[in-house]
């Protein structure tokens, strides 16, 4: 396992040349190291410099300086358009409240910078020609495929409890273990994520969802998942007792988040879409249970779950229609489909199979028939957008002013593009100028009578 010196981007290289030229330590550090190990490609590079934030500005007094957190230490330096996030050597002070450290020191030693990040994988730094710096065993927690955290796991998870999350969503995006004390420590002190601010609890289950082991975390630690979202413990067992069911609710919800694509709102959906099933259950004089308006009562705590987490708004709109329509019988009728693609709009729509893809593929079997018939409907949804159907108003061959031409004032040109809509959509008329015009006019001639 090595990091070659050109795998660096130029401005990064740069940043690091023009640092140690100038008589200091710098480093790549944490998230990129470990990706570069892996042979991933970062999503961004952090430098860790015993360069002290003045200092650094005076390095790059050149270039574009912004002071995105100068009192923790950090300016961020836009290099050939590259922002890099600059931070000096520290180590923090206590967390009186499991959130934010009440104070930062500066120190010369990178060995106590990394020993304050969260664990052994993200704990080291790399620079050319000085090569690898691996405090704490992170290499080989990278090939164990281990996440552990740097020193007592204990009193690491205390001081900040937003890192037993991130120990699961690196668990889920990495598709790591957790080492066994640091899962003890995490599992107890998942308590005090309720004290963690919600953006931040909502960042890392955004990339957890996302994750290769999502299912994975999500079957193994429904204890840490249940201190952000309390609302999924009642399905943790929940028996359907239905013939189309062979998994308790919760199970059942975590097959169906793996079975669909990793897309935040497909997968936000999933792990909501039977929320309110605990709640809706009855027992049918058939013997079977039933969960009768359990699409709607998902609907509303998934609105109430996304808006305590503040997601946001037009994610949240995505999420609570997918799951409001998640179980809806679609027909394979033409006219039917183009009423669907007219309500959610065409992507909302293939959304809406791909759930309800997921939601069969977490069933009995014999239900999973289920599958075939939401390929069968992109299929032919497919075919309805390729001759770009008229699907809405806008589409129309018609407009407001030729409504306006024939004498309609107000409401009454809405209401008659809404009526020509209605027609096209069933397939009555075609989407032609003359044909549309003259059925109104017949129509409206006909009400006068
Ligand atoms: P990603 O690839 O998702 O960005 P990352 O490891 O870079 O993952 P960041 O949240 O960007 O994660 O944090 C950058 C680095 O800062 C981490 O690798 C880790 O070294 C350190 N770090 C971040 N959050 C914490 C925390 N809560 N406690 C301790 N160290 C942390
Ligand atoms: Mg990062």
């Amino acid at each position: 396992m090595s990091i070659a010196a050109n795998a660096l981007p130029a401005p990064v290289r740069g940043a690091l040349d023009r640092l140690h030229e100038a008589g200091f330590e710098a480093w790549i550090v944490g998230g990129c190291v470990r990706d570069l190990l892996l042979g991933r490609v970062p999503t961004d590079y952090d430098i860790t410099t015993s360069a002290r934030p003045e200092q650094t500005k005076q390095v790059f007094a050149q270039e574009r300086v912004v002071e995105t957190g100068i009192r923790h230490g950090t300016v961020t330096v836009l290099l050939e358009g590259m922002p890099l996030e600059i931070t000096t050597y520290r180590v923090d002070g206590s967390y009186s409240d499991a959130r934010h450290p009440d104070r930062v020191t500066f120190t010369t030693s990178l060995q106590e910078d990394t020993a304050r990040r969260d664990f052994t994988i993200n704990a080291m730094a790399y620079a050319p020609g000085w090569g690898l710096r691996d405090g704490f065993g992170g290499q080989g927690d990278l090939s164990r495929r281990l996440i552990r955290a740097v020193g007592d796991p204990q009193r690491r998870f205390q001081e900040d409890a937003l890192r037993v999350l991130r120990a699961v969503r690196f668990a889920a995006v990495l598709d790591f273990a957790l080492e066994e004390e640091t899962e003890t420590a995490a599992r107890q002190w998942a308590g005090r994520l309720r004290e963690v601010s919600a953006e931040r609890v909502f960042q890392e289950l955004s990339k957890l969802l996302c994750g290769p082991g999502a299912g994975r975390v999500l079957r193994d630690y429904p204890d840490i998942l249940g201190q952000v979202i309390p609302e999924l413990l009642p399905m943790v067992g929940f028996e359907h007792r239905n013939r189309h069911h062979c998994y308790d609710v919760y199970t059942h919800t975590v097959v169906a988040v793996d079975h669909v694509p990793p897309r935040l709102p497909l997968r936000l959906a999933m792990l909501l879409h039977d929320v309110g099933k605990p709640e809706t259950f009855s027992m049918g004089e058939d013997g079977q249970g039933h969960f009768y308006g359990h699409a709607r009562r998902s609907e509303a705590l998934t609105r109430q779950i996304l808006t305590r987490l503040r997601a946001p708004k037009k994610l949240l709109e995505e999420v609570t229609a997918l799951v409001r329509w998640h179980d809806v019988p679609l027909s394979e009728d033409p006219r039917q489909i183009r009423r669907w693609l007219n309500r959610l709009g065409p992507g909302r729509f293939l959304d809406l199979l791909e759930i309800q893809r997921g939601d069969a593929a977490g069933q009995a079997p014999a239900y999973c028939t289920r599958i075939d018939q939401a390929n069968r409907l992109e299929n032919l949804a497919r075919e309805i957008l390729a001759q770009a159907p008229c699907l809405t108003v806008r589409d129309l061959a018609v407009d407001g002013r030729d409504l306006l031409a024939l004498g309609y004032r107000g409401p009454a040109i809405g209401a008659g593009l809404q009526a020509m809509l209605e027609q096209v959509l069933e397939g009555v008329l075609p989407n032609e100028k003359g044909p549309l015009l003259q059925w109104l006019r017949e129509k409206d001639a006909k009400k006068a009578e």
